[in-house]
């Protein structure tokens, strides 16, 4: 069964969830009405059971809690990782080429495989016709909202941090730093919550007419974004960009961004040179946060 529910009552958005069995089942346990509530509660059902917990937090621990045997194998593999059954034990494959804080977040989302098992196996597979892909799909977007939520990018946290440090890029890397996480994760976490129209663009060079120009690889926008991009979009000639691509450090402007003859936003840009990962390659890129003023 598929439906649509208000999903993040902590802050007050909506975001449109497919509902499955799982989802019912797991609603149902912890007596909740939105997906993060749920996962929350089931959560801290066991890691309350706990004296005290640091963040970032121990996640060999934190699997032997949940019944995973806590060596994790680093092995060669497609995919970023899974959790195996073996003569009645349960184990963590990871893949042992990505980065460490790619790694936590894998090893994490395998935990809330485990997580969200319990619930699911009690489902009487008879009451409704499975379809494995909606199942599949649903499971995998509850077990990343699951491991952003054990790495610590619980609402109330991020809430906070933005209420304390406000929406920019060295709240990102304060977040990366905090928690452990990559700065994409932490990216998706604060864009999330940020109640004002911002944006994380991750951009690539491209030359148009010899001259360097940068187009949107891919982005995060809040849900007051005014802007879409599709394709390659190529950015206007701003010069925070350049700044921030030839100088190889962070540049914070303020500019105007004209979109065809009407729309005009006055932009608060921020700019840095790092690597971008397109798909498995990583490329030298500029990642931009754009808060359009109000
Ligand atoms: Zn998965």
């Amino acid at each position: 069964m598929i439906g649509v529910i208000s999903l993040n009552q902590s802050s007050g958005r909506c975001v449109n969830f497919r509902i499955g069995n799982g989802t019912y089942q797991l609603l149902n346990d912890t007596n909740t009405s939105s997906i993060e509530d749920a996962l929350i509660v089931s959560m801290d059902r066991k890691l309350n059971t706990l004296s005290h917990l640091k963040y970032p937090l121990d996640l060999e621990f934190i699997a032997s809690i949940f019944g995973i045997d806590p060596n994790f194998r680093y092995v060669e593999m497609q995919q970023a990782g899974r959790l195996v059954p073996l003569e009645g034990k349960w184990y963590i494959e990871v893949n042992k080429h990505h980065q460490r804080v790619r790694q936590r977040f894998s090893i994490a989302h395998e935990i809330g495989h485990k997580a969200v098992m319990t619930s699911k196996h009690r489902i009487p597979k008879e009451r409704m016709a499975y379809n494995p892909t909606h199942e599949k799909d649903e499971e995998e977007e509850m077990c990343d909202l699951f491991a952003s939520f054990l790495l610590g990018l619980r609402p109330q946290h991020i809430i906070s941090i933005l209420d304390d440090r406000g929406f920019s890029l060295t709240t990102i890397d304060y977040l990366t730093s905090q928690l452990n996480v990559s700065f994409e994760t932490a990216t998706r976490a604060l864009v999330r919550h940020a109640e004002i129209p911002v944006a994380i663009l991750y951009c690539l060079p491209t030359l148009i007419a010899n001259t360097e120009r940068f187009y949107v690889q891919r982005y995060y926008p809040a849900a007051q974004f005014p802007l879409t991009f599709k394709g390659k979009s190529i950015l206007p000639p701003f010069n925070c960009l350049t700044r921030a691509w030839l100088g190889n450090k962070a540049a914070k402007m303020l500019e105007l961004w004209q979109i065809g003859r009407q729309d005009t936003y006055t932009c608060l840009l921020e700019a840095k040179r790092m690597p971008i990962y397109a798909s498995e390659t990583r490329e030298d890129g500029l990642v931009v946060a754009v808060i359009i003023q109000e």
